[in-house]
């Protein structure tokens, strides 16, 4: 007897890679090589899990669908082995995932409701941190790597660039995927910068002053960051306090957040 297909869950994300060309061209960016920290977020049906599996040899992989789980375990089995956390990416420590090492490799075709969230979570997590492959709606990656001035820089596109270097790889048409979603998608390259080039010397405080700038980032900076920067700082730091928050680059933020905590 042979269990029902599974049906693709729309709270999940669960659009699933079927095109092998591009499956095989997502494989060879990631260039997975044996013994290498894999660590896949939403394995699905193994569209990537398989390909990783078989070149890395060990993959450690955070899935929510407990449906997916035993289908997954049996394709995993006669591959490489498979280390399953049947649990919420978005809370999943990531400190439990190959304990011990450094160098994470992190891939996903990541389940697009939850992409930014999934990302902020990884920051706090760069250190062992090796690279970032994530097929992202691709309007995510423009903002990803939006650069200052442009109508889409945001939050997002600081705190990436802060810490990586962001490299848009190529998109991917919908029909890659089972069911088909509405938006186009892209792969995209996040690698950790080490040394950071532009270190906050307290990061809290520098990301405290990101979020709050692009919370309100119609208003100038003077307005906007009233409560946490006092005029005369603007001045200290070089920085037009008339100027919006889409207007700053991320060493302005830092040079801004620096003169902040170093008052
Ligand atoms: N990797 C597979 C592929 O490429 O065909 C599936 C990709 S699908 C876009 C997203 C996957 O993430 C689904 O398997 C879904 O169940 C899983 N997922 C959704 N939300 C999740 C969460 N919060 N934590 C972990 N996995 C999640």
């Amino acid at each position: 007897m042979t269990d029902a297909p599974h049906r693709a869950r729309k709270r999940f994300g669960q659009n699933f890679l079927h095109d092998t060309h591009v499956i095989d061209r997502i494989v060879r960016a990631i260039d997975p090589r044996p013994g290498d920290a894999l660590v896949e977020i939403g394995p699905g049906q193994g569209a990537l899990t398989l390909p990783l599996l078989r070149a890395a040899g060990t993959l450690e992989a955070v899935e929510m669908d407990r449906d997916l789980v035993a289908p997954l375990t049996a394709l995993a089995h006669h591959v490489g082995i498979l280390r399953l956390h049947q649990e919420d990416a978005l809370r999943f420590d990531f400190n439990r995932a190959w304990p011990g090492r450094d160098g994470l490799r992190v891939v996903g075709n990541l389940p697009y409701n939850i992409s930014t969230p999934l990302i902020f979570h990884l920051l706090d997590h760069i250190p062992r941190i090796a690279d970032m492959h994530f097929m992202l709606q691709r309007e995510v990656v423009e903002r990803m790597s939006a650069a200052p001035g442009s109508r889409i820089y945001g939050r997002l596109s600081v705190m990436v660039q802060y810490h990586c270097r962001v490299e848009r790889l190529f998109p991917v048409p919908p029909g890659a995927f089972r069911p088909a979603p509405r938006v186009e998608s892209a792969l995209v390259r996040l690698t950790p910068l080490d040394p950071l080039p532009c270190p906050a010397s307290d990061y809290q405080t520098f990301a405290d002053l990101v979020r709050t700038a692009f919370g309100q980032r119609r208003k100038t900076l003077r307005n906007a960051l009233r409560i946490l920067v006092p005029a005369e700082t603007f001045e200290w730091a070089g920085i037009d306090s008339g100027a919006r928050a889409e207007q700053l680059a991320v060493d302005d933020f830092v040079r801004l957040a620096n003169a902040v905590s170093g008052r």
